[in-house]
């Protein structure tokens, strides 16, 4: 299990929980409510957690919220098969269909 995304904002991790979720995968929330005893914890350990359940799921996870959370940045990427320079918006190459 690794954690995947967190912020202070909680509205923000649920956000990001149903994009993943949509996607197909497993996810859970931790310290989704608080009981209590704030003023005991830093604030960092108050924030809500979003974790991907499977280790395996994690960078596409994590391409995803990148994507969708960020969809200004447009930096190039490389193609990995023809060298050929993709919008960062690019989920394939556009000259040989290779996935970024
Ligand atoms: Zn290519």
């Amino acid at each position: 299990m690794k954690l995947i995304y967190t912020s202070e904002n909680r509205f923000l991790v649920g956000n990001a929980k149903n994009i993943v979720e949509n996607a197909g995968i497993e996810v859970i929330l931790k310290n989704q409510y608080i009981s209590g005893g704030v003023g005991e914890l830093s604030p960092l350990d108050t924030w809500p957690e979003l974790w991907v359940v499977h280790d395996s799921d994690y960078e596409k996870a994590s391409r995803l919220l990148e994507d969708t959370l960020n969809p200004g940045d447009t930096k190039e990427w490389r193609c990995g098969h023809c060298d050929e320079i993709n919008a960062g918006s690019f989920e394939y190459c556009w000259k040989c269909r290779t996935e970024r």
